[in-house]
């Protein structure tokens, strides 16, 4: 089957194409258009270079097309990118300003173009379903609720990816297809050995996650990507006063505040030097107290999270770093678990060392009672599965 993976942004389109069967993916090809004020010809000029690279006869040729839709309103999971999707995106556009206007223009031109190829919405959200009313739910006012303010949870196809491939290397194939099959037949009944997992995405934007037995019991980020963990250039969690406060002391309106708080907040913000944590890592070797202290807030706030999921399931036999920071800095992922023998985590400084970046590792100890494992992110290759897993099942 040839899933292609449409990942749009603001004014960027990127694709993959992939062959699937059930047991493997391979990647056909890979592009991408900058700049872009119209998605309509980005398509027809891929089309035309994946004929030509003699990838696919014609557009036609191609199985179902995948997107990886961020956040829509009364809408989640892997779904046909139908008119539902599209009210859905357009019912969120002001929380996820920069990603929902792309994807349903996207949508729109690939039901133009290649109006007999299915199309899949894989919201990052999707993974979330299954949080009770209890995680999810603010302590806000009915009207505000009623809006549909709650936690939603992102990251979704990354956090599921560990959740199936934490399972398949500690051999519990049980929860692996349990995940597998997540949104095609929903959690069920579960009754296999527990398999608790603490998931930190730590890239650009970073979150963390409570994985009970395949299935996501909470999130550190909330209505938008704006919550939980400080990300490159975001916040991350606030108190709602620190808002109106600073729009009258510094008189500037509320509009501008949320531009600060998108834009010049999180480890720029915090560091002053970048919104890249290799840089800051430079800063801090060459002794910059600010940069030090945007990494000891960032190490500060996943133990946080770490630790609140770890209490809610009552235990984790599972650690996971993924995503650019996870995967390649190892002070920071021993900064994470340190002190925390008495919990059964227990680093092996020698793996944690050497584990780098595309390559998978477990860096605790052999005794280590909870397994701390480094898993790298491929989200176009977690969006394809599942859009094979739908279009399979359909
Ligand atoms: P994104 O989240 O932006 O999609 P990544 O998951 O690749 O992309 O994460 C990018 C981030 O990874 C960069 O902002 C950078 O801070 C971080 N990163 C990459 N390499 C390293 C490294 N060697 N050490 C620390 N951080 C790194």
């Amino acid at each position: 089957m040839k899933i292609l993976i449409a990942n749009l942004g603001s004014t960027s389109f990127k694709y993959r194409l992939f062959d699937m069967d059930d047991s493997n993916a391979a990647q056909l090809a890979s592009g991408g258009y900058e700049r872009v004020t119209d998605y309509t010809n980005c398509i027809e000029d891929m089309l035309e270079t994946l004929v030509g690279e003699g990838h696919l006869q014609s557009g036609e040729e191609i199985d179902a097309v995948g997107f990886k839709t961020v956040l829509g309103k009364d809408l989640s999971g892997c779904v046909t990118a139908d008119a539902r999707v599209l009210e859905a995106l357009e019912g969120f556009k002001e929380v996820a300003p920069a990603h929902n206007p792309a994807y349903a223009t996207g949508i729109r031109c690939f039901a133009e173009k290649l109006p007999t190829v299915p199309r899949v919405a894989l919201f990052e959200t999707a993974f979330y379903q299954w949080m009770t009313p209890a995680a999810y739910n603010y302590a806000i006012p009915q009207a505000w609720r009623d809006l549909g303010i709650r936690r939603y949870g992102f990251h979704g196809a990354s956090h599921k990816f560990v959740a199936e491939r934490s399972a398949e290397m500690l051999g519990n194939e049980v929860v692996a297809e349990r995940v597998r099959q997540l949104y095609v037949d929903g959690p069920g009944e579960y009754e296999g050995a527990p398999l608790r997992v603490l998931s930190c995405h730590l890239g650009g934007s970073s979150s963390v996650t409570g994985i009970q037995n395949g299935v996501a019991i909470g999130a550190s980020m909330g209505f938008s990507p704006q919550g939980g963990l400080p990300q490159n250039n975001r916040v991350g969690d606030l108190d709602s006063m620190a808002i109106p406060y600073v729009c009258k002391m510094l008189g500037i309106s509320v509009e501008e505040a949320e531009r600060q708080l998108n834009k010049e907040s999180g480890l720029l913000g915090l560091s002053g030097v970048s919104n890249d944590a290799r840089d800051i890592c430079e800063a801090i070797e060459a002794g910059n107290e600010n940069a030090q202290l945007a990494i000891d807030v960032l190490i500060d706030s996943i133990r946080h999270w770490a630790g609140s999921f770890f209490f809610k399931m009552g235990g984790a036999e599972a650690i996971v770093f993924t995503a650019g920071i996870g995967e390649n800095d190892a002070d920071l992922r021993a900064s994470v678990c340190a002190g925390l023998e008495d919990l059964g985590v227990q680093i092996d400084p020698l793996a944690n060392a050497k584990a780098i970046r595309g390559a998978e590792g477990i860096i605790s100890s052999p005794d280590s009672k909870i397994k701390v494992l480094v898993i790298p992110a491929n989200e176009e290759l977690v969006i394809a599965r599942e859009v094979f897993r739908k279009v399979k099942a359909s």
